[in-house]
């Protein structure tokens, strides 16, 4: 007997590792929404949500998103200038190479 049907399964399987469910569904979501055309750009948010852009500046899916985010970009640049302010202050006292 040929044993092609069990190889078939396992190459099925195979096949699938690697993808999350959950993101299948994400993605099917969004083809769907694109696919019937409705009110406007399908985004996706920093927190990886997908969401309907009603404006074409709406780059978060919530005010709390878009709080949070901005918010956290500025803490971050203010962050690394801090950074690089204390590196070149080292760089001149001749501490770092
Ligand atoms: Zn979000």
């Amino acid at each position: 007997m040929f044993s092609a049907g069990g190889q078939h399964i396992g190459y099925a399987s195979e096949a699938r590792t690697g993808v999350e469910p959950d993101e299948i569904g994400a993605v099917m979501c969004v083809i769907n929404l694109g696919a019937r055309d409705e009110l406007g750009d399908v985004r996706q948010c920093k927190c990886k949500r997908y969401f309907l852009a009603r404006r074409t500046d709406q780059l978060y899916c919530s005010t709390k998103c878009r709080v949070r985010y901005h918010q956290s970009s500025d803490e971050f640049k203010a962050k690394r200038r801090e950074y690089l302010r204390e590196w070149y202050r080292l760089k001149k006292s001749g501490k770092v190479k």
